[in-house]
């Protein structure tokens, strides 16, 4: 329904010498790649939402998302892309000029309303409120998870099951919600060991996913998923939670674009990729180990990020 998707994504190999040192072999899938502003986990969360809006015979959608959101910026794009209206209530104050986020997603024809922190918290509310005819428009949770996200990500599974002779023993991918890693664990069928590394600080994780996954095979009507157990959140790594910065990390993010050429995003992935290569050198990795860990974009970031915190990020 989108042009120019690179699907599947592609994977690559990533010589980190710290990695060799200790045996185990890093594999990245470049779901950044995906799209230029549809990129990542956003795009497999969007995917089944838009062909059920379509069903329904809607063309418009509504979403929820803070200034600097991953999801606005792609929903935004999506919309974009198909020809469809989009509104998206932003959490906060406007601010002028807009943040490199939203002056994308207003670039790309998104209708931005802007509620106070008290008025953004009751979504239902605020649609209620907003006076939008729900005849035409599709809602999008914040962060695109709800149950048509999952087999979206499911298929980041099927695509590594094709991509790889022998699945890698562990994948790892970043938390927010839990929709993404909801559904690589359904799309993996318990095949790979997979980690979650919660980008958020709290233990709050486990049930979410558990329900995701609960609800969505009683859709299928089957009952293995929710029963699966081959994964883990690890809650060591989230560096105090969003938009917070720490040095440390921006010159991580620095050092693995420039020596090994893969960018990551201060908010996500490069937390990924730090306990990762973290837990290698705590030998918590047997030797021979295979990790694949999941790019799920967020490189939209980056600017504004830069443009808050000064010129960090290279
Ligand atoms: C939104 C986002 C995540 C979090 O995905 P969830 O499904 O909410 O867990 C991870 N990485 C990036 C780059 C994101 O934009």
């Amino acid at each position: 329904m989108i042009s120019s998707l690179i699907i599947p994504s592609p994977i690559q190999h990533l010589p980190i010498p710290i990695y060799s040192d200790y045996g185990v072999d890093l594999w990245v899938k470049r779901e950044d790649l995906i799209h230029d502003s549809i990129s990542g986990n956003k795009w497999r969360k969007l995917k089944y939402n838009l062909l059920q809006a379509r069903q329904e015979g809607k063309r418009r959608l509504v979403t929820f998302g803070g200034a600097f959101s991953n999801h606005i910026y792609a929903v935004a794009a999506a919309g974009h892309a198909l020809g469809w209206d989009t509104l998206g209530f932003i959490r906060g104050e406007q601010t002028d000029p807009l943040n490199p986020t939203l002056a994308f997603a207003r670039s790309m024809g998104m209708e931005l309303r802007f509620l106070s922190r008290s008025e953004y918290r009751d979504h239902k509310r605020v649609i209620a409120e907003s006076g939008i005819d729900m005849e035409q428009y599709y809602v999008l949770p914040e962060g695109g998870t709800n149950e048509l996200a999952l087999p979206g990500c499911a298929e980041i599974g099927l695509e590594i099951k094709e991509q790889f002779e022998k699945v890698p023993d562990y994948i790892a991918v970043c938390c927010g919600t839990g929709g993404t890693i909801a559904g690589l664990i359904e799309g993996m069928e318990d095949e790979s060991q997979i980690m979650g590394f919660s980008v958020l600080k709290g233990n709050f994780h486990q049930p979410i996913i558990q329900d995701l996954l609960r609800a969505s095979a009683i859709k299928k009507k089957r009952k293995e998923s929710a029963s699966w157990n081959r994964w883990s959140i690890n809650t060591d790594y989230h560096f105090g939670g969003y938009a917070r910065h720490k040095q440390e990390l921006i010159d991580f993010i620095n050092k693995y674009k420039a020596q090994f050429q893969l960018p990551l995003d201060p908010i996500y992935t490069a937390k990924l990729f730090w306990g990762l290569e973290d837990l290698v050198k705590k030998q918590y990795f047997k030797p021979e180990t295979t990790i694949l860990a999941i790019h799920t974009g967020g490189l939209q970031g980056i600017q504004g990020f830069n443009q808050r915190f000064g010129h960090l990020i290279h």
